[in-house]
């Protein structure tokens, strides 16, 4: 132990000490929690946590503050109800806690809870927000799609989308290809064959006399939701990770995909049909996914129905690996889920600790190793949880509840000290 932390702990008593001492409460143990595991494990699991439980008689539980000892509502609550069912209460010297009354107990649930919901509420104003501008037909930025340009919006400020009618004719002539089932290597070839126009971008970066299109440029354009006049829109998504989910789209309050029909070149219908049919065209790679993910345990036991609050099962739906819940029935492809998480976990975890080195280079080392790789996902995976989806099994990032655990490196950073626990008795 530092000295630092030392004195910090030693300050965590003496605030619990005064504290009692000022309520006329008799002080009748202290129990010091290691810091560190502190961050990572419920308070059910903490050594300093099940000492107290197991000691004698008290009425109340002084702690410094509430998130010193439980990271998540749920947690916190299940704290208090092992408190409560001994008859004592927690107290917080540093927050608005007091469960020794109903009162109190009805208020410290009531900031808990909000506290989770204004995360949330801040995404979804987000979303509503980008949502009210696209429904005004507005250009919220990003990357035009090929096919398109930008133009001033003739209506107010800002720019608005528009069929760009150099290259609007060979996206339409790419969707009916490959809706009358050719590949998306044959289309790539005919639209070279036909010296179609290359994205804007592409062709300015490379070498002006490459006029060769291919699989993933191809593959980019058919699952752009704005086949269908929606919006792409991936929150939370990292830059590096170029993947379009073509069911990740802006919505409205009601979860409608916002639609503007003056860019569609599809229905919702054909869009999602069309979707359909690459997932599951007979392509080697398609075909060698689907022959290895049903049985991949990567994910066995590891993903929680956020509805039922139980572990989706492995299955195939339309030969297709999925995840699906033994009780609601709800589904979810799982090629986009396992890539979904693979890419945030390195992405976001990579440089966490690892058995000596870090998430990213225990991945590597992993190989195809399932089962290991799944132990590095958990063990970074404070929730992991899946719910419904507007459109059957289709993968929608927005489906996925993942939160990691607390950092190590930012645990580290900040030299997390100990925390002490003051028990004691009421006069
Ligand atoms: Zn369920």
């Amino acid at each position: 132990m530092t000295k630092e932390e030392s004195v910090s702990i030693a300050r965590q008593l003496e605030s619990g000490r005064k504290y009692a001492e000022a309520r006329g409460w008799e002080v009748v143990g202290e129990f010091i929690d290691d810091g560190v595991s502190a961050t990572v494990n419920r308070p059910e699991d903490r050594k300093g946590w099940a000492a107290l439980l197991a000691a004698g008689k008290f009425d109340a539980v002084v702690i410094w503050k509430v998130d010193r000892l439980a990271r998540r509502v749920l947690d916190f609550l299940h704290a208090d109800e092992a408190l409560q069912t001994r008859g004592a209460g927690l107290v917080a010297v540093e927050d608005p806690i007091d469960m020794t009354s109903p009162q109190g107990r009805a208020f410290a649930v009531m900031l808990a809870v909000f506290g989770e919901m204004e995360a949330e509420g801040i995404r979804a104003r987000v979303r509503a927000a980008r949502a009210h501008l696209i429904k005004d037909g507005r250009f919220v930025g990003g990357g035009i799609p090929y096919g398109y340009r930008s133009t001033e919006n003739p209506d107010g400020p800002g720019r608005v989308l528009e069929k760009d009618p150099e290259r609007i004719g060979w996206l339409g002539e790419a969707v009916r290809l490959a809706q009358h089932g050719e590949t998306v290597n044959a289309i790539a070839t005919w639209l070279t064959a036909q010296e179609a126009p290359l994205p804007v971008r592409r062709k300015a970066r490379l070498d002006p006399e490459n006029r060769a299109w291919n699989r993933q440029t191809v593959e980019q354009l058919l699952r752009n939701p704005i086949l269908a006049g929606m919006t792409p829109h991936n929150p939370g998504r990292a830059k590096s990770d170029k993947r379009a989910d073509p069911f990740a789209v802006v919505r409205d309050e009601h979860g409608a995909p916002v639609i503007d029909e003056s860019l569609a070149l599809l229905t919702y219908e054909e869009f999602e049909q069309l979707q359909h049919s690459l997932d599951s065209r007979d392509s080697p790679q398609a075909r060698k996914r689907s022959e290895r993910k049903p049985t991949s345990a990567f994910l066995s036991r590891a993903v929680l129905c956020d509805d039922c609050d139980v572990f989706l099962y492995r299955g195939t739906n339309q030969k297709q690996p999925v995840l699906y819940c033994p009780r609601c029935r709800q589904t979810i492809g799982r090629s986009r889920l396992d890539s979904h998480l693979v890419d945030r976990l390195l992405a976001e975890r990579g440089d966490e600790p690892r058995a000596g080195s870090t998430v990213r280079e225990r991945w590597d080392a992993a190989g195809a190793n399932e089962l290991i790789r799944r132990e590095i996902l958990l063990s970074q995976t404070a929730t992991l949880r899946v719910r419904r989806g507007v459109i059957g099994r289709y993968f929608d990032s927005e489906r996925v509840l993942l939160e990691w655990l607390p950092s190590a490196l930012s645990v580290e950073k900040s030299e997390r000290p100990d925390d002490a626990l003051v028990v004691v008795m009421s006069a």
